[in-house]
């Protein structure tokens, strides 16, 4: 045995292997013995009392997924080794042989897949300049693949659409599977594409190319290696191009919070949270793909909006058919299931109720399409003949099992009805055969009974014995005082009840295959429905969000960098603060003027403003109703954004550094369609370093770049740009002083701010007085002499004109001053005081 798990773990080296004894999966040596930690489980070995244990620990079959789902979390393979033959029937060693690989990036859903999420697989096929992806989601059979020259927009997509596995093949060249590696978190999955043996799995590609060919053919040898299986229900792979959308790097996502809160990691205060209220979870899934992937296609998002609209305007219907979308399962994975062979009956179950919902659906479409006369919602297919068929074969209430019978329906099959009869009945048969004997024999004390060893009988007292008719009454065995017979009768109702429970259990199952091999045929128009419905889910989902929220359709505008918001607001700040404390905002950026410098003490409210600005961008491209007032939006093709954030920190550069890279590749990639949000840059380095960045930034954007910009800055100095670049507009945010506090109003006005405040917000935050007030102090100080320099200025005096001893003698008042105010009178004795106005006394 030994030998054959050696051979078997040498070709599965990367994975633990779970080889099959019985009904327990054991892993043997290293697998064990790191196994054993990350499980938890008790390592013994084999043949303890040997000279060389060998280490082993195991998993109870029936409760494997859950370890397994460990090891895969743990970032592993599983490779599961069966028994491919019955070891009671087998003589010598049973045949085994790895069935499945089980890797992150193909892990099914009774392993642990989240509802809402995709997971992905990746393949990367990358030539010298053109680098391809192919992505498939093996529990829904959806895949897509595109491909790019540029490197940073290849790497873009890949930190996007986030894939748990990415595959590559093993001769490729490896220092550009290095740079991938550096920039994307994924397992790694190395392959040698099999070419002897071509992979069953086929992946449908009209037109394909060179490198997807190439790529598709990576990712299909690499799946059948792990799934061993032909996967019939993939969908027809989808080609796009990354130009056809909304682009966003991984900073710009991940610093506008789309899918995860920055502070958390988690869905939870996304936009992405906030926004969802889809019922299923095809809808959940689409919805992230859509808000990874804005539109930029002004037809597709106008079709998008009508149905939005139309949704909107018909409260009623759409309140019902969400009603509806709430019973409906996941169809999507269900599909893939049965394809696969592995759905039981409680998964066909769901897909029969799941059915139930659609003609009420298609009615509820037909209502909405009377009035906007270009929105058509198709009808849905309602798959009656499945439907009806999975009725008239599946019970209600049904098992887990599919090999434990209870899964019929009475009535659909004669010959099941037969076996149940034999079962339920047998005992009725007996009393009625027993009945009709005594009749027949006239012998009132014959009875019909049973044993282990002999079966069914027919027993007489041996006095009478003699009378029965031999022909028809078989001996079977001779007690004391009695006989015991068999007839053909007895033998037939025998026969039957013995047999009925095994038959009609073997039967059940082969009807219940059959009836999953007909609703395998339907695979593709069910995965259209499926889409169908995740698309209305999305959408209805739009319509209840803009509702309740009070969102409005933005009117589409072709001009670049012409934008109007009114009364905007940021959807998951409202959200959190409440309705009536948020304070909405103007936004105005015009060809001529899409510069915005947007000034304001610290916590007034700065950047709530800019990530509004791209949220609302980034809605409206979905399909969504905008948080506005008013809202006329052009189509942004990119958004760049340098908003700081706490975990710059942990990623171990500097801020500064990090900074200046993102900026970097903002102003290289952005086009005059883009959007750029640069929340203090400069803030990370010297005062006069980054003020002086900051100008230079914004007259190259003035120059060169002429994206739409809002740029926010504590610099005042900053303002004065004005004057020197014509696309540039000042605004600030509202913050007036009331008793020495200073009070936010979140009001973004026109004009630059008067003065930072951060001593104030310092205050807010709870540092001592005395840091508070040793902080005013020097502030004071610094405004007056920037004062003076400023007069200086006014006065057009260079440097040069002032005589050399002045400044001199400013330092020493300027040093006497500081220690005047150094002084803590409160704390002084009277000799004290004196003590210290003769020293300043000797200064002077
Ligand atoms: P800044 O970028 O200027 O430091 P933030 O944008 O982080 O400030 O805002 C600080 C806090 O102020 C937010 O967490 C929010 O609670 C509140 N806030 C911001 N904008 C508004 C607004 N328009 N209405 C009400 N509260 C707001």
């Amino acid at each position: 045995m030994m030998e054959q798990y050696t051979r078997i773990k040498a070709e599965y080296s990367d994975a633990f292997l779970f080889y099959r004894l019985g009904d327990f999966y054991e892993l043997f040596n290293e697998d064990a013995i790191e196994a054993s930690k990350i499980l938890e489980i008790t390592l013994t070995s084999r043949n303890k009392n040997a000279d060389d244990p060998v280490p082993m620990c195991g998993v109870p079959y029936h409760s494997a997924t859950d370890y397994i789902k460990r090891l895969i979390e743990a970032g592993h393979k599983v490779a599961i080794c069966e028994q491919m033959e019955d070891p009671k029937t087998t003589k010598g060693m049973v045949d085994r042989q790895v069935v499945r690989v089980i890797t992150p990036g193909t892990i099914s859903e009774e392993e642990g897949l989240a509802l809402k999420d995709n997971n992905y697989l990746a393949a990367i096929h990358l030539d010298k300049d053109l680098y391809t992806v192919a992505f498939i989601d093996v529990s829904t059979g959806e895949s897509r693949i595109t491909h790019s020259d540029d490197w940073t927009q290849f790497v873009n997509e890949l930190q996007g659409v986030g894939p748990t596995e990415i595959v590559f093949d093993s001769e490729a060249e490896a220092h550009l599977i290095d740079k991938v590696k550096n920039e994307v978190t994924a397992y790694f999955s190395p392959h040698v594409k099999s070419q002897a043996e071509a992979s069953p799995i086929q992946f449908q590609l009209e037109a394909a190319q060179g490198n997807e060919i190439a790529c598709l053919e990576l990712l299909s040898s690499y799946l059948y290696s792990v799934q061993k299986q032909a996967l019939d229900y993939l969908q027809e792979v989808e080609r796009y191009e990354l130009s056809q959308y909304l682009q966003m790097n991984q900073y710009a996502k991940h610093q506008l919070e789309l899918t995860r809160s920055l502070r958390t990691q988690r869905r939870q205060g996304s936009l992405l949270w906030f926004i969802d209220r889809t019922e299923t979870a095809m809808g959940g899934r689409l919805l992230k793909q859509w808000l990874d992937k804005p539109l930029l296609n002004q037809r597709a998002l106008e079709v998008r909006h009508n149905r939005v609209e139309q949704l909107l305007n018909h409260y009623f219907e759409r309140v019902e058919l969400v009603e509806q979308l709430k019973h409906i399962y996941d169809l999507e994975r269900l599909v893939s299931k049965i394809s696969t062979g592995s759905a039981n009956a409680r998964d066909i179950d769901q897909l029969r109720r799941s059915l139930t919902y659609i003609p009420r659906i298609n009615q509820i479409l037909v209502a909405l399409n009377t009035s906007i006369g270009d929105v058509v919602f198709p009808q849905l297919n309602e798959f009656s003949e499945v439907y009806d068929k999975i009725d008239q074969v599946l019970q209600e209430d049904l098992p887990i099992s599919i090999t434990e019978g209870n899964l019929i329906k009475a009535g659909y099959h004669q010959q099941l009805d037969t076996y149940r009869d034999a079962l339920e009945n047998g005992q009725q048969w007996l009393a009625d055969l027993q009945a009709r004997e005594r009749e027949a024999t006239g012998l009132n004390k014959l009875k019909v009974g049973y044993n282990k060893v002999f079966g069914y009988y027919i027993e007489v007292s041996r006095l009478y014995s003699d009378q029965l008719d031999s022909e028809r009454y078989h001996r079977k065995q001779t007690l004391t005082n009695a006989e015991r017979f068999i007839t053909d009768e007895l033998k037939e109702i025998e026969r039957t009840i013995l047999d009925a429970q095994e038959k009609s259990v073997n039967l059940e199952y082969d009807l219940f295959i059959e009836l999953r091999e007909f609703i395998k045929d339907y695979t593709e128009a069910l995965q259209n429905l499926t889409r169908e419905i995740a698309t209305l889910d999305v959408l209805a989902s739009f319509a209840s969000l803009s509702e309740d929220e009070n969102y409005v359709r933005a009117e589409l505008v072709e001009t670049a960098k012409d934008l109007t918001l009114v009364d905007s607001r940021h959807p998951v700040v409202e959200h959190l603060v409440g309705q009536e404390a948020f304070v909405p905002n103007d936004v105005q950026i015009q060809p001529d003027k899409y510069l915005l410098l947007l000034t304001g003490p610290n916590m007034s409210g700065k950047s709530t403003y800019m990530r509004q600005v791209a949220f609302c961008l980034i809605m409206n491209q979905i399909g969504c109703f905008v948080p506005a007032k008013e809202a006329s939006l052009p189509l942004i093709d990119q958004i760049f954004t340098r908003i700081g954030s706490s975990d710059d920190i942990s990623s171990g550069q500097s801020t500064f550094m990090v900074e200046m890279m993102e900026t970097n590749i903002a102003l290289e990639q952005a086009t005059p369609r883009s959007l750029l949000l640069f929340d203090e840059i400069g803030r990370g380095t010297a005062t006069y370093d980054g003020m002086a960045l900051a100008e230079g930034i914004l007259h190259y954007i003035s120059e060169h770049v002429q994206a739409a910009t809002i740029f926010s800055t504590h610099y005042h100095e900053l303002t004065d740009l004005e004057a020197s670049i014509p696309e540039l507009r000042n605004i600030h945010v509202g913050a007036t002083e009331e008793a020495g506090e200073l009070i936010f109003h979140h009001k973004i006005l026109p004009g630059p701010a008067d003065k930072s405040y951060g001593i104030h917000v310092a205050k807010l935050a709870g540092l001592p007085p005395e840091v508070i007030q040793r902080s005013q102090v020097a502030l004071n100080k610094l405004e007056a002499r920037a004062k003076k320099i400023k007069q200086t200025d006014t006065q057009q005096l260079s440097l040069f004109d002032v005589s050399p001893e002045e400044p001199v003698a400013d330092v020493a008042w300027e040093r006497i001053a500081e220690a005047i105010e150094a002084l803590d009178i409160n704390h002084m004795t009277p000799l004290e005081a004196m003590q210290n106005l003769a020293k300043l006394q000797e200064d002077v």
